[in-house]
């Protein structure tokens, strides 16, 4: 069994990133710029706020925060986000999900200009990506495909089998796959009897966010494991898989924390850095 260890991936692509905005600053003489929008105090979104503006700036890219306090109208959201679109500075446009009951999130999340959606959130990127076109593609999935990539996991003509069916991760992640020619299923809370469906998977996904939702009877043997759930286990996090059991059943698994979670920011900066090359070479998607 081999840990695909995702922060060692993502320490590395940082690292290439870093070089890279490096040497286009010089050509461009012009720094990358995100602005992360975060409405409210949820704790965990300060977390992976934080997170993300500390990883942006070790890589040369200026991460503007805005907090906004939830009292905030979504005309006023709106007002802010074309303001960011028109800003030359920005090149990147996070707003912080989940949003305060009051606000449509769609509503939201479409008002980013589509060059600067990193997150690929937006209708246009999410549509670009279902039709197989150049586009944003969600940074989760993302890290994943980047990390399956390095180990050099085979995906064409695989059985891959996503439990989850959001459309930050399950949605996007299944479709991915099946860009790389894997024969899909995507499981969710309605899949009747998700062991019969697991067993089959070469590459299983699983992101659901429940304690020990796979255990190694579910699974195939020499499968490959990906784990993106994130859940509280006292004072330690873990994912939604069996690791210490599934890992002596599994090729490949990703270990929570220190699995997807870091390759999800290396792919966000990514990204970023893909708009601000984008727009420096005056293209659009
Ligand atoms: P979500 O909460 O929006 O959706 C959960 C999905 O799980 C739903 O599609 C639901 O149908 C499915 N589900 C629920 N119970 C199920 C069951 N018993 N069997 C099968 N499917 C079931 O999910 P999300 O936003 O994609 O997040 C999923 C998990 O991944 C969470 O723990 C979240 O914290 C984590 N996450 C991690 C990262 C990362 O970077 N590591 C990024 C995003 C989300």
């Amino acid at each position: 069994m081999t840990i695909l260890d995702g922060k060692s991936l993502s320490n590395k692509i940082k690292g290439e990133l870093k070089a890279k905005v490096s040497a286009l600053v010089e050509q461009y003489q012009v720094k990358p710029g995100m602005a992360i929008v975060e409405v409210g105090n949820d704790t965990a979104s300060e977390i992976y706020v934080r997170n993300k503006v500390r990883a942006a700036n070790f890589v040369g890219i200026n991460a503007r925060l805005i907090k906004k306090d939830s009292s905030i109208s979504q005309e006023e959201l709106l007002k802010l986000i074309d303001e960011l679109n028109a800003d030359e500075g920005i090149h990147g446009i996070i707003v912080q999900l989940p949003l305060p009951k009051h606000m449509d999130e769609r509503v939201v999340i479409d008002r980013i200009d589509p060059n600067k959606d990193i997150d690929g959130f937006g209708i246009l990127n999410k549509g670009k990506l279902f039709s197989g076109m150049k586009c944003f593609q969600p940074a989760t999935p993302l890290g994943i495909i980047k990390l399956l990539d390095a180990y050099n996991i085979e995906l064409k003509g695989k059985e891959a089998v996503v439990v989850g069916r959001s459309n930050i991760v399950g949605k996007p992640m299944g479709m991915m796959l099946l860009l790389r020619d894997a024969t899909v299923t995507i499981a969710h809370r309605y899949t009747v009897d998700l062991k019969k469906i697991t067993k089959e998977a070469d590459i299983l996904v699983v992101a659901v966010g429940k304690k020990d939702l796979i255990t190694a009877d579910m699974v195939k043997p020499r499968a490959v494991i990906v784990d993106v759930g994130i859940n509280r286990d006292g004072d330690k996090i873990c994912g939604d898989v069996d690791f210490e059991n599934v890992s002596k059943v599994a090729s490949y698994i990703t270990p929570v924390p220190g699995g997807v979670g870091p390759l999800t920011i290396a792919a966000l900066l990514d990204n970023t850095v893909k708009a601000y090359e984008q727009k420096m070479q005056g293209l659009t998607l």
